[in-house]
């Protein structure tokens, strides 16, 4: 089908603000935790909204996805359970970053817990911007808090400005068939959760 073009000579007003954007980049890198329960993912920006890192809940390079554990439980030795393991999402986004990330932003799906909080003051990130707060009265979560207090980090909560997944509907993209016929079959990845 041919494309229709706009005829316009304005600009669109209907294009993601840059939250939007980083935070789908954080739940798109999220997709690729191989973790069962969660699904965490970091997007670091710079000043000038210029991507320096990615990152995701796993565990870290060389140590197999298939031979540590992934399970939680209190019944477990901690060397039996996965937080022995994983490398949160936000430390892994500073690891991989390709430059110092002093002064940068950080995306994040998951408010950060008391050990990235430390790392991403370390680091000199100045603003934390994060969708969910389900551990917000837990331990970890009132020490984080108390820490980015402490050391002036602000974070707020993500607020959508569009219905992403009708924005998606509407490109010209949505109407073709995937290369891969399996990507479309699985009911794990589903964009509105993360978004
Ligand atoms: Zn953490």
């Amino acid at each position: 089908m041919e494309k229709q073009h706009n005829t316009s000579d304005k600009k669109r007003t209907n294009y993601l603000s840059w939250d939007e954007t980083f935070m789908l980049m954080a739940g798109i890198i999220a997709q690729r935790s191989k973790d069962p329960n969660t699904q965490a993912g970091t997007c670091i920006v710079d000043e000038s909204n210029v991507i320096v890192g990615l990152g995701y809940n796993g565990f870290p390079r060389g140590c197999s996805d298939d031979s540590l554990p992934w399970r939680r439980g209190l019944e477990f030795k901690l060397s039996e359970t996965k937080y022995a393991y994983v490398v949160h999402s936000e430390v892994n986004a500073i690891y991989n970053a390709n430059k110092p990330v002093k002064n940068c932003k950080l995306y994040c799906v998951l408010f950060p817990c008391n050990e990235c909080s430390k790392t991403i003051i370390q680091t000199g990130i100045k603003e934390i911007i994060y969708q969910e707060d389900w551990y917000h009265d837990q331990e970890e979560w009132i020490a984080a808090r108390k820490m980015l207090d402490m050391a002036g980090v602000t974070y707020r909560q993500y607020t959508p400005q569009h219905d992403i997944k009708r924005l998606f509907a509407q490109s010209p993209q949505a109407n073709t068939q995937p290369n891969n016929p399996d990507a479309t079959n699985t009911d794990e990845f589903i964009f509105e959760e993360i978004i």
